[in-house]
């Protein structure tokens, strides 16, 4: 399927691994030029020299802390008046709901709400003045159905859907959508790691603890960031102008749900 985004220019945030650089790829792929961020410029610089190689688009990479403010700022000038935006950044640490100082509330908060907020205000008034533009939040399948020990991802994430539940409806008239994609367990780094945490609590090996976790997905594995990116450049495509403010759930059929 041509997705009609060919020549676009797309900022896809958090993107050197994992489910942002399944969205960038997938991306590239569709001919959009990009500007991918991350902390590590090394694994940034790797990313970014295969997409241009593979997809024969321009790619910008700029190593920063997107949920800083001077981080933001560098990535947003390197941008410029973007088509696309994909948020992202790395989720808040598991914990217990008694443990949560007010400064680890204001922290994921920053990141995981506060900074998607910003690059929106920052981004939205260019693709309102173009006529056209598409946002994608890559949010959490914990906003549907909590995960217990990531109680500071849930409550971010939470407030950030509410934003962009309003605010959605009030771009989508300049043809502007903006929507939420959330990731059940996918196989990246940060799957490693609440791997780890159950192996660790559990005294069992990590490749056990996969199983284990595996074995709630009636899919029966781990999505792939292939998958994850291939749905993100879905809803950024030309194709996809009158889904607006939804929250696409990308989980294997984990959320036993009807609707
Ligand atoms: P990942 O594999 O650990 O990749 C995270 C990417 O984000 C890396 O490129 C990392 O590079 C970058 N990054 C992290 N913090 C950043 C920051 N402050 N500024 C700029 N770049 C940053 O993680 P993932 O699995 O793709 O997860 C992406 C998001 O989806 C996270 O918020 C996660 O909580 C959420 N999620 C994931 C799953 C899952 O199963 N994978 C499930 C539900 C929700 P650097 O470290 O070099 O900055």
């Amino acid at each position: 399927m041509d997705l009609g985004i060919k020549g676009k220019k797309a900022l896809v945030c958090a993107a050197s691994k994992g489910l942002g650089r399944g969205c960038a790829e997938a991306l590239a792929e569709a001919g959009v030029d990009l500007v991918i961020n991350a902390r590590g410029a090394e694994a940034l610089e790797e990313t970014a020299a295969y997409l241009r190689a593979t997809y024969g688009v321009e790619v910008t990479a700029v190593a920063a802390d997107i949920t800083s403010d001077a981080g933001r700022a560098a990535v947003l000038a390197a941008a410029g008046d973007v088509d696309i935006l994909v948020t992202n950044a790395g989720g808040p640490p598991p914990g217990l709901w008694s443990d949560w100082s007010r400064d680890d509330f204001i922290k994921a908060l920053d990141g995981n709400m506060l900074t998607p907020v910003a690059l929106m205000q920052a981004t939205l008034p260019g693709m309102i003045a173009k006529g056209w533009g598409r946002v994608v939040n890559i949010t959490s399948g914990s906003v549907k159905a909590p995960i217990p020990q990531l109680g500071l991802s849930n409550t971010a994430r939470a407030g950030l859907t509410g934003f962009v539940a309003g605010t959605a409806r009030q771009v989508a008239e300049h043809g502007v959508t903006i929507n939420n994609l959330l990731p059940g367990i996918h196989a990246t780094d940060r799957a490693d790691q609440l791997d780890d945490g159950v192996a660790k609590a559990q005294g069992i090996d990590r490749a056990a603890a996969t199983k284990q976790r595996q074995a709630t997905i009636p899919a029966r594995r781990y999505g792939t960031s292939a998958e994850f990116g291939a749905a993100c450049a879905f809803l950024c495509s030309n194709k996809a102008g009158f889904i607006v403010g939804q929250n696409l759930l990308l989980d294997g059929g984990a959320v036993n749900s009807t609707l």
